[in-house]
Order: structure tokens, then sequence, then C-alpha cells
């Protein structure tokens, strides 16, 4: 069969900003070491680009959510080094678990007990101190069922480390208070906000997901994060409007004027959700492609495959060239009310990945 051609939409990874997260989140972690989160796809970026790079950068220990992410990482690492945030829930899940080696994060008196039954062996212990998600709560970490696991890594959530809230001195409190009464080799509770919280929060292991990969996920981190993640879309047509043309579905732009646009490959179905270029007013307008460092407004609604674009700041601009989208994460969410977070793992599936 023959080969599909590359799409006119694409998503740069910039791998030694990567690696320098990396590196950065490990240095804040003190006498910690940083491990990474890859849940999602290292959240929606691709494991099979940036597993390889947090690994050479030095990352041992990678987190995933679920049982069917193990598989991917497997070629890059030792199934050891895996952790399994959602845990072994059930026997099969746990047979599994032993089959090929990743480790359990044990989130429950239930998952406890399977794990035993199951054959045990080292696991991860999620304690929550706050969040209610997943976890045992510290009174049940006297029961024979937690007392009965070889832990590893005794670990808690961070609800709040993103903000200046008590709840983090709370949770620090509260994880430090269990941290005797079960053994274990090593202790860990921040993710990438906790570990701008400081030493007191880095323990033995921390947790970096967003920041990895370019998210401020709290102030002190703007100056030592870089961009990983710069998507690209290029321009499928360029036409000429006359003045009182519409734009777009219920053609809520109307030009002012005669204009040169160009209809851009990438749309919601992208993640490039109408919510851009909605304004706080509610008004339609605000969203943006760039060509270097100028601004092209995006015109009408976003549909689902393409956006149409303003190039009258760039009049050179062809068929075939490519668009970027503002990506720097923490500017790209106040303008599109859409978390750091929900930005990179929405990315959709159509980019080709460079
Ligand atoms: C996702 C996750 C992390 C990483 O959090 P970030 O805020 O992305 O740094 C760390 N620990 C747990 C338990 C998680 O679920």
């Amino acid at each position: 069969m023959a080969e599909a051609p590359p799409p006119n939409l694409r998503l740069r990874i910039d791998r030694q900003a990567l690696a320098h997260n990396y590196r950065a989140l490990d240095e804040m972690s003190g006498d910690a070491k940083a491990g990474a989160a890859v849940k999602a796809n290292c959240y929606g970026l691709g494991v099979g680009t940036c597993v390889p790079v947090l690994r050479d950068a030095g990352a041992v220990m990678f987190f995933v959510a679920h049982w069917g992410e193990v598989a991917p990482l497997l070629p890059h690492m030792e199934a050891g080094n895996i952790r399994v945030l959602h845990g072994a829930g059930n026997a099969q899940e746990a047979g599994y678990a032993k089959a090929i080696g990743a480790v359990p994060v044990v989130n429950s008196l239930h998952q406890a007990r399977l794990w035993s039954e199951a054959g045990g062996g080292l696991c991860d212990l999620m304690v929550d101190t706050g969040i209610n998600r997943l976890g045992i709560s510290p009174d049940e970490i006297g029961d024979p069922a937690i007392q009965a696991l070889k832990v590893d890594c005794l670990m808690s959530h961070l609800a709040c480390a993103d903000e200046d809230s008590p709840m983090n001195a709370r949770q620090l409190a509260a994880f430090k208070s269990c941290t005797g009464s079960v053994s274990h080799q090593r202790l860990s509770l921040a993710n990438s906000a906790g570990i701008a919280l400081g030493a007191d929060y880095a323990f033995d292991v921390t947790r970096p997901g967003l920041s990895l990969y370019g998210g401020i996920a709290r102030p002190e981190l703007a100056q030592v994060i870089r961009q990983v993640a710069y998507p690209q879309a290029a321009i499928i047509q360029k036409r000429a409007l006359s003045a009182g043309e519409g734009v777009g579905y219920n053609c809520t732009f109307t030009a002012p004027a005669a204009m040169n646009v160009g209809v851009v490959s990438i749309g919601y179905a992208d993640g490039f959700l109408r919510s851009w270029n909605i304004g706080t007013d509610g008004a339609i307008g605000g969203a943006y492609l760039l060509h270097g460092d100028k601004h092209l407004p995006v015109l009408g609604k976003i549909s689902m495959d393409m956006i149409v674009a303003d190039l009258s700041q760039a009049p050179e601009l062809a068929e075939g060239d490519w668009l970027s989208l503002p990506y720097m994460l923490q500017a790209a969410a106040q303008q599109s009310s859409v978390s750091q977070y929900e930005l990179l793992t929405m990315l959709g599936q159509r980019f080709g990945r460079i």
C-alpha cells in the first residue's frame, strides 16, 4: 500500500528543552531525585519521543496511570522503574503487574490484599492526605493488609501546590505523621508545583509532570522552565476577501475592507478549541497564529479541521507555509481559558511529530 503523505499540521518537540527542564527540576529537588510523570502519552507529547530524552537526562522512576501505558515504556527501561498510579484493582491487573514486573501503587486496603494474594513483592503506597482521590487514609496504615506490604516508595499527592494555600503545610504535616507507621525505602510528595514549594516538600523522590513539558506550575518556575511543544499548521489555501464578506460558521467576522486571508489546517479536533477565539467579553476574536513574531488574527469561529487567519501583516505567505500556535503555556492558558495540562494533553492525533 502507498504511504500516506505527511500531514499539514505538525508538533515539534524541543528535546533539548525537555532535557533542560528535567535537569532543572531535578536540581530544584535538592537531595531528592526527580522522577517523571509520563502518563497520558507524556501529556500528549509522545512517549517514543520524550521518554528516551528523560531517561538519558537522568530520570529513573517513571509514573503512568494505567496498565495499558506500561508496554510502550518497556523498550526504554527496566519494568521495575515503572510505577502505575491507579494500582492493581483486580486479579487480572495484579497478575499482569507480576508477569511484567511493573510496580503498582497500592491505593486501598482492597488493592493491598489483592497484591499480597497475587504474590506480593515490591510496591509503592499512596496515602491520601487531603486531595480525596486515590490512596488509603492515614488511619488505615496500621491495618495488617498494609503492614504486610513491601513498600518501596511511600507517597502522597498535593491538592493545592500551585497556590499559596494553607493546605500545603497541612498535607505536609499529615504526610510526615504517617512516615513512621509503615516501613518503606523512600518518600515522595511533590509534583511540579510541589518542587517549587522548597526542600521541605522534596523528600527522596519528586514526581514532576507538567513542568517537564513546559508548563509553569508556579511563578517560581517561570524563569527556569522552557517551552517544549511547538504546534504548527500549514496554510492550505489563500483567499482574497472583498469588503462585506463573512468568514466561517455563522459569519461572525465580516471583512471591513478587501483583505487576504489564509485557510489553515488546524481546528478544534486537533485541540484548538473555540474558546481560544472567544474574548472575556464573549465576543469572537483575540486568538492569533504566529509568523515569526507577527501576530496573525484568527477570523471567525474555529471549525473542526480549519481556521481562517488574517494575512494582512504577512502578504508574502503562500500555500504550504507553516504558522505556529502561541503555545507558551502560561500565556496560552490565560488566553484560551483552558488549563496548561489540558492544552498539552488535548493536542490531537493528527499532528506529524517531529
Ligand atoms: C500526574 C501526577 C503527578 C505529576 O503532576 P504534575 O502536576 O503534572 O507535575 C505526580 N503525582 C501524581 C500522583 C500524579 O497523578
